[in-house]
């Protein structure tokens, strides 16, 4: 693809946000950014410094402090915290309980947004970057060339991370899901929202292959009808 693009994804979890945004980004040869990740780092140094994640104060007088690295490539997605490698921590069941409530914290929201402009600015000079999270398309980059916005049945979803990360019920993943469904729309800083402009695409009837050649499709097209303006 010629001219740099910048596809946001976002839509709450188990939606296959994660999956379609790496295959997408691996067929056009595209950068990949997990934002979620990134939040999900950020509430493990909470974690692992005894900070109360649900003392927003307490949370926010840290938030500068945590060295957060993501690579971008969409085949290998790496994420570092303080130098040492996290991408297992960060998927364990106390930080996906405890990742919410730290992401309603503006101050890791201004922290972090900054990280992701900058790497998003960097991957405009090597072909463009798909970045997946639940503020993309609404807060991060609102200029993106295409947004986004992937649901899925709440059953399909939980049976997609379990799946995933292969621990509990599908009911208690379910539950789970919902519970941070619930907070992450409801919150004052970025809530989950179809941000304007954006393709809403259920994933529920389709398998992995057959949403990616969708947003493929829709990316494709979009670019091009850009560049033949
Ligand atoms: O995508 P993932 O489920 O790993 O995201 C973990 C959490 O990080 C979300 O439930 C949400 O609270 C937060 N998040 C966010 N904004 C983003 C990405 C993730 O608030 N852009």
């Amino acid at each position: 693809m010629s001219n740099a693009v910048v596809v946001a994804m976002d839509g709450p979890s188990g939606s296959g946000k994660s999956s379609t945004s790496r295959g997408v980004a691996d067929r056009l040869g595209l950068r990949y950014l997990d934002t979620g990740a990134q939040f999900r780092a950020m509430t493990a140094w909470m974690l692992g410094h005894g900070v109360d994640v649900h003392d927003a104060d307490a949370v926010a007088a840290r938030a500068g402090e945590p060295v957060i690295v993501s690579g971008t490539d969409p085949l290998a997605p790496t994420i570092t915290l303080d130098g040492a490698d996290v991408a297992v921590e960060i998927r364990s069941e106390a930080v996906t309980a405890a990742v919410s409530p730290v992401a309603t914290v503006p101050a890791i929201r201004t922290r972090l947004l900054e990280l992701q402009r900058r790497i998003i600015a960097d991957a405009l000079s090597d072909g463009g970057i798909v970045v997946e999270g639940r503020d993309i398309g609404s807060v991060v980059w609102p200029e993106a060339e295409v947004k986004l916005y992937l649901t899925a049945d709440a059953a399909a979803r939980a049976a997609r991370r379990n799946l995933e990360n292969g621990t509990g019920t599908v009911a208690a993943t379910e539950v789970e899901l919902l519970r941070r469904d619930a907070i992450d729309s409801s919150r004052a800083a970025a809530p989950l929202v179809v941000p304007e402009g954006a393709v809403h695409l259920d994933t529920t009837p389709y398998d992995l292959d057959q949403v990616i050649d969708l947003v493929v499709g829709i990316v494709e097209q979009t670019v091009g009808s850009k560049a033949a303006r």
